[in-house]
């Protein structure tokens, strides 16, 4: 039996489609169709598509925004989910826990499948502060905790007290922010087959004016540094630690942790480079831009071809922030 007739035998209310073209969905405008593709805004619904999933081996793939991803070629097998849920709630309620000693927070949950910027929106709008950095970020907050949204030096991680998830047993539960493992572009769902449901904030009282400043400056920052308005997935790669033989070569960085990938990138001379319709920004050498027709085969020879010279010219192993769904 195919996947499409299992789902929607047992889902008969929902509306799965089949072969169904990824490319419009994603930021980057690449790669083939989903086996099958669904979109769910309903709680419920999600948790009982993703239980149905497991028990009868059906591959799953969740997409929030798809800004983060490069869709194969070929497609995506099984079924692709992508997560429209969108509620924001207001706790009203404060903490002054073991996470935030010495502060009291304010508590509000908002939903994965909410848009970035419009979460840190109204969380300015509610009067509460620490999330202005990451408007702009595009895609979801499920993208954003899965990759722990940075701008800067800052993570979005910082902010949270704890997600909701459905375990790889089908268990829906909270984890602490601890339990999630965060680093620079890092966390634990990277690593499991869970799914990120819901996602509680630890905000302090804000000033909407000051707020709307950070707004300004982190949005004129991204505009002057980003080749925003072009079909691309962002960075490509991450920072990459720094190193005794970089702090050589580049001493202004002497006394930083982390050198920018797209840094490396431009002192190898790289931007501008394209192989088929993909190129390396000539704004920002860690974004590549589809300028037409790209493919993931064109993006992935255009990733080996940096990967490759980064490693003879700095002895660096350049790794991917994007993410690759097949
Ligand atoms: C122009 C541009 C600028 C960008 N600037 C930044 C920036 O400043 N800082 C930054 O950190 N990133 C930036 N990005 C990258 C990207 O926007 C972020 O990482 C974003 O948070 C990804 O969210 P998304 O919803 O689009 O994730 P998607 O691309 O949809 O998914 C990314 C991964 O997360 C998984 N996932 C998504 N939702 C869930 C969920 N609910 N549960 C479990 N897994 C899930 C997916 O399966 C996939 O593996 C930029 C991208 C673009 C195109």
């Amino acid at each position: 039996m195919s996947i499409l007739t299992q789902l929607s035998q047992n889902f008969p209310q929902l509306d799965f489609k089949s072969n169904f073209s990824l490319s419009p969905q994603t930021y980057f405008k690449i790669g083939g169709q989903a086996e099958v593709y669904l979109e769910l805004k309903e709680r419920q619904q999600i948790i009982d598509v993703v239980n149905f999933c497991r028990n009868n081996d059906i591959k799953l793939t969740i997409l929030g925004g798809a800004s983060n991803v490069v869709v194969h070629d070929r497609g995506v097998s099984g079924l692709v989910l992508h997560l429209k849920i969108t509620e924001l709630i207001d706790l009203k309620k404060s903490t002054l826990d073991e996470q935030f000693p010495n502060d009291k927070k304010w508590l509000i949950q908002a939903q994965a499948g909410i848009k970035t910027s419009l979460l840190v929106k109204k969380v300015i709008d509610l009067g509460y502060s620490g999330l202005e950095y990451f408007l702009g970020i595009p895609g979801t907050l499920g993208g954003a905790v899965y990759n722990n949204a940075h701008y800067l030096k800052f993570l979005i991680s910082e902010h949270i007290s704890q997600v909701e998830i459905i375990d790889e047993q089908n268990k829906v539960k909270w984890i602490s922010q601890k339990e999630c493992n965060f680093s620079y572009d890092s966390s634990r769902f990277q690593k499991t087959q869970e799914m990120i449901l819901t996602v509680e904030f630890a905000l302090k009282k804000g000033n909407k004016e000051k707020s709307e400043q950070l707004v300004r400056q982190a949005t004129k920052y991204r505009a002057n540094t980003q080749p925003l308005g072009k079909p691309s997935s962002g960075c490509i790669f991450k920072n990459t630690p720094n190193t005794p033989q970089l702090k050589k070569l580049f001493p202004q960085f002497s006394d930083k942790q982390c050198v920018s990938a797209g840094f490396l990138i431009d002192q190898a001379g790289l931007k501008g480079v394209r192989v088929g319709d993909v190129e390396i920004s000539k704004k920002h050498a860690a974004f590549f831009i589809n300028q037409g027709k790209g493919t993931s085969t064109d993006l992935k020879k255009l990733v080996n071809l940096v990967k490759q010279r980064i490693k003879q010219q700095f002895n660096i192993n350049l790794e991917e922030e994007i993410f690759y769904l097949s």
